[in-house]
């Protein structure tokens, strides 16, 4: 016989059923589901999520990088309900060439991930794929009697966003070869790629403060024009406000239309875009600073539909394409 690794059961019961041990209902992954208490008075935020090796990652990451990500971009939609991690399940669908290592250094991401963000795997399959490595994560989440929406949003209201944006799609950018820079921000900007961070404290922050939000994955403009079509509104985005990292700004200093472009529509930012009431600007202060998150002043909310890009002396910049496509 030759040796044909742990096969789906051996994985599961090494390499996952640990992820579960601190989750009472999971019971160690042998029973047909999981029971989750959330408490009383709260209720269920439940979102999906899958990656694709070769469209949603390039396919040659550690593998615990692609886990990371695979649970973060399920982390970054949960804080843009304003909800709190509690568990998540899992599918991941592996061509037979992934070995038991691969498996491996994946859970070791997971583990790391669970650790950061206060969640627990509750359960999920494992499956044989003829085609590319694939990871769906189902995310659950909790919330109060209130959450964050996409429809909230008034005339007038602030457009806000978190930390930094353009990033994700410049490290992209220089992984695919299209963008050349010093060696420590190329690696920055790869990094934000790679593992975004999911900002799973800011986001139940804002429960009662923010009017919607969104979490950006699309790209800047796409998402926002999600968030003002859900409210019946439009917004302006005044691209001179958009909050750029050290090695974006490096990067603008060469090739500005490029990385404004990237900033509006290159999307995997997983930063979160929120409108909030006027009144309510001390308070979004106030939570920026304790949690230690930057959060921008980018736009207005104005009447009527769709989302523009305008400059300093007030000329129309919209890029023709304002993000991924789905489909
Ligand atoms: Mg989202």
């Amino acid at each position: 016989l030759t040796d044909v690794g742990l096969g789906e059961f051996g994985r599961i019961a090494r390499f996952f059923a640990p992820l579960a041990r601190s989750l009472p209902g999971a019971f160690g992954l042998t029973d047909d589901g999981a029971v989750l208490d959330l408490g009383p008075g709260r209720r269920l935020v439940v979102t999906t999520d899958a990656l694709v090796a070769g469209v949603h990652f390039v396919g040659d990451e550690p593998a615990g990088d692609v886990a990371r990500k695979a649970l973060r971009v399920n982390l970054s939609d949960l804080a843009a309900m304003g909800a709190e991690p509690v568990a998540y399940s899992l599918v991941t669908a592996l061509p037979t060439s992934v070995d038991d290592g691969w498996v491996a250094g994946f859970a070791d991401g997971l583990a790391a991930d669970q650790a950061e963000f206060g969640i627990l795997l509750s359960g999920g399959d494992s499956v044989a794929t003829p085609g590319p490595i694939t990871i769906s994560i189902t995310a659950m989440g909790a919330v109060g009697e209130a959450w964050l929406s996409r429809s909230g949003a008034r005339v007038d209201d602030l457009v806000c966003v978190s930390g930094t944006i353009g990033d994700g799609a410049l490290g992209l950018d220089v992984l695919r070869g299209r963008l050349a820079l010093d060696s420590v921000d190329a690696a920055f900007l790869v990094d934000r790629y790679r593992r975004p961070r999911p900002r799973h404290r800011l986001g139940p922050a804002l429960v009662g403060v923010a009017s919607a939000c969104i979490d950006i994955s699309d790209g800047l403009l796409a998402d926002l024009g999600h968030l003002a079509q859900a409210s019946g509104v439009g917004a302006r985005v005044w691209v001179d406000r958009l909050p750029l990292s050290p090695a974006a700004a490096a990067a603008r200093e060469r090739m500005a239309a490029f990385v404004d472009t990237r900033a509006l529509a290159g999307g995997d930012d997983y930063e979160l875009l929120f409108t909030v009431d006027p009144a309510n600007r001390d308070k979004v202060l106030a939570i920026a600073r304790a949690l230690e998150v930057a959060v921008t002043e980018i736009g207005k909310v104005v009447v009527g539909a769709g989302v523009r890009a305008v400059a300093g002396d007030g000329t129309d910049v919209t890029p023709l394409s304002t993000g991924w496509r789905h489909g």
